[in-house]
């Protein structure tokens, strides 16, 4: 654990965490890298450079909180991302995976639900809903898709014989 790191634990035992913008924040002096206008860092910042053995982390990797408690600092309750679009498609997929319905109101019961791999921006799995699928195929189907061509030419035709 970094010092600065270990000092903001102390510091925050003795007199409460100080805080800016909810993440607790230690003084480390205006010479340490990571350091502020004002001489702080945040902990959370601190303490995934020391996971990855950095001084410093770069400055667009970002750090999450698992249990989404700013100020539980502990190395197992940190993500961290190489970029802000990765870290917001994080937050995408937890609020995904906590819907119990697609967004057309199916639930994702056993049986309705279909587990796909997807690579892209990262390699995650996704639940595609069954009932949305078999709509969609339908919607596909290419006899559909015929009978209804052959209904939007109608009216032209009709007009020619007129
Ligand atoms: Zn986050
Ligand atoms: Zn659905």
């Amino acid at each position: 654990m970094p010092e600065a790191a270990k000092l903001a634990i102390r510091e925050a035992q003795l007199k409460g965490p100080r805080l800016d913008g909810g993440y607790m924040v230690v003084n480390v002096g205006h010479d340490h890298p990571a350091s502020n206008r004002a001489g702080c860092a945040p902990v959370h910042r601190l303490m995934a450079a020391e996971m990855f053995g950095m001084g410093v982390l770069p400055e667009e990797w970002c750090v999450h909180h698992e249990d989404e408690d700013k100020t539980n600092n502990e190395p197992s309750n940190l993500r961290v991302f190489a970029s802000n679009s990765l870290h917001a498609h994080w937050h995408a997929l937890l609020r995904r995976h906590r819907q119990t319905h697609c967004l057309h109101g199916h639930e994702y019961t056993a049986d309705n639900t279909r587990i796909e791999t997807r690579t892209r921006p990262t390699i995650h799995t996704a639940r595609v809903c069954r009932a949305c699928e078999r709509e969609k195929q339908r919607r596909h189907n290419p006899r559909r898709r015929a009978r209804r061509a052959a209904a939007r030419m109608a009216p032209t035709t009709l007009r020619r014989t007129v």
